[in-house]
């Protein structure tokens, strides 16, 4: 084969892209319940909007951005020139940021307006190291809702995402919400500098790349895979210890509306997410079985600077975001099928050359009012056209053979039930519209 889907992406064939669009409705149905609505933003923009957003020190900004140049822009760039900022462009890796952009440049939340409550659908980029559950490009639906303030939200929003879940099939018991406070300007800075100096005490038990955070960033260290690093991280101050009272009591509250609602979750004081803007409630969900390490199938939290950096302007937010290649396999292992409508359609047997007019004709009947139809194009015999109505799932197969036509007749199979009865052609449609 000479050319092959890229590295860490997939085609989503036929099956796939209906479970996929089966999702992102079942995402729609779920979120406009809690009035969010849907929005589209471009896949790629400034390099910035990502880079500052998720951190500068991220994983996300230091390695796995995908850069956007066009080719006038690499010649400048070969040619020693530096390139302007609306040069520098990037495959989005993420919904967040660009919702954020789009709802400050639109003014969706004007001084005392309601919340801009936004959800989005669409494939994301990311320059990681593919395994299972973890692709270069992914595809996710996510939720933004900004300029709610109050901790009711924050649990409205776990409590949507889990609903979305189990809306999918997943059972309750077969996840687990981690959730956490990851303090906001007042309480943060001090605390992570005791991360840090903490860290500092263990350097020789860290890997090379959390050494590197203790300056950079100290806090992603709790994210870190490696056993060594997990133990020096297991003793390293908690959160929940070092939290100012606004943060504790905001994060008490959201607690209370959870159990309230009946969400079981665990607190863990390591859970900081990949992205430096959350501050206060973050939260994730894991499925116990069949994902391995990449077993995070959803996740989010709160965000009160990152309007504030994006367009000057500060306005709490909040949002999560679920894969949803991971949530397919957490389905997968569960024996679980998402039923993605496929619709099942009538197979137009055409039994010589002589009857292709009518065949022809009666497909179009048949497809203006509705019933999906198909035929053959490839002169195949008839046996081997009722071969592919099979594969194909038809509902009925309609045979147009010359003998029956001869007397105004079809016959329809139905293939379910293998009943076969004589179909004047005037009343073929109805005939089949009873079959549904
Ligand atoms: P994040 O945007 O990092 O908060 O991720 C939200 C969700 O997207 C995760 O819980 C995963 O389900 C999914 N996800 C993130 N990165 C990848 C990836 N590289 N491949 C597949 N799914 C991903």
């Amino acid at each position: 084969m000479r050319y092959q889907a890229p590295k860490g992406t997939q085609d989503l064939l036929p099956a796939q892209a209906r479970t996929w669009a089966a999702f992102r409705r079942r995402a729609q149905e779920v979120f406009s319940l809690y009035g969010y609505e849907p929005i589209e933003t471009p896949v790629f923009e400034l390099s910035e909007l990502f880079t500052r957003s998720a951190g500068e020190s991220s994983d996300i900004a230091s390695k796995e951005i995908f850069s956007v140049r066009s080719i006038g822009a690499l010649q400048k760039m070969a040619e020693g020139e530096p390139l302007k900022a609306d040069q520098k462009l990037a495959l989005r890796p993420e919904g967040t940021a660009s919702v954020v952009r789009a709802i400050a440049q639109h003014n969706l939340v004007p001084q005392g307006g309601a919340p801009a409550k936004l959800f989005y659908a669409g494939s994301m980029f990311r320059c990681e190291r593919p395994q299972k559950g973890r692709l270069r490009e992914f595809h996710q639906v996510g939720v933004e809702c900004l300029g709610a303030t109050d901790a009711v939200a924050d649990a409205e929003m776990i409590i949507m995402c889990m609903r979305f879940f189990e809306s999918l099939g997943l059972k309750r018991e077969s996840m687990t919400l981690l959730i956490n406070s990851m303090g906001d300007e007042n309480c943060r800075p001090a605390y992570t500098e005791r991360v840090r100096s903490y860290l500092k005490e263990h350097e020789d038990s860290l890997c090379e790349d959390c050494r590197r955070r203790i300056d950079d960033n100290p806090l992603r260290a709790f994210d870190c895979k490696n056993e060594s690093c997990r133990k020096v991280v297991d003793g390293a101050p908690r959160f929940s210890d070092n939290l100012c009272d606004a943060c504790r009591e905001r994060f008490e509250a959201v607690k209370g509306y959870l159990d309230a609602a009946g969400i079981g979750y665990t607190v863990d004081p390591r859970l900081v997410r990949g992205f430096d803007y959350y501050t206060g409630t973050v939260f994730e969900v894991q499925v116990k079985d069949g994902l391995g390490s990449q077993n995070a199938i959803g996740g989010g939290g709160h965000y009160d600077k990152l309007m504030g950096e994006i367009s000057g302007k500060d306005l709490s937010g909040l949002g999560f975001a679920v894969g949803f290649e991971r949530v397919m396999l957490a389905l997968e292992a569960a024996g679980i099928e998402l039923d993605s409508g496929a619709p099942r359609g009538v197979y137009v047997v055409c039994v010589d050359e002589s009857v292709r007019p009518t065949a022809f004709s009666l497909m179009q009947q048949l497809r203006d009012a509705g019933i999906p139809a198909d035929g053959d194009t490839q002169s195949r015999s008839v046996k081997s056209q009722f071969k592919v109505a099979g594969k194909g799932n038809a509902r009925a197969c309609v045979v147009v053979g010359p003998d029956e036509l001869s007397s105004g007749n079809v016959t329809v199979r139905d293939m379910d039930t293998h009943d076969e009865q004589l179909v004047a052609t005037g009343e073929l449609v109805e005939k089949i519209q009873a079959l549904y």
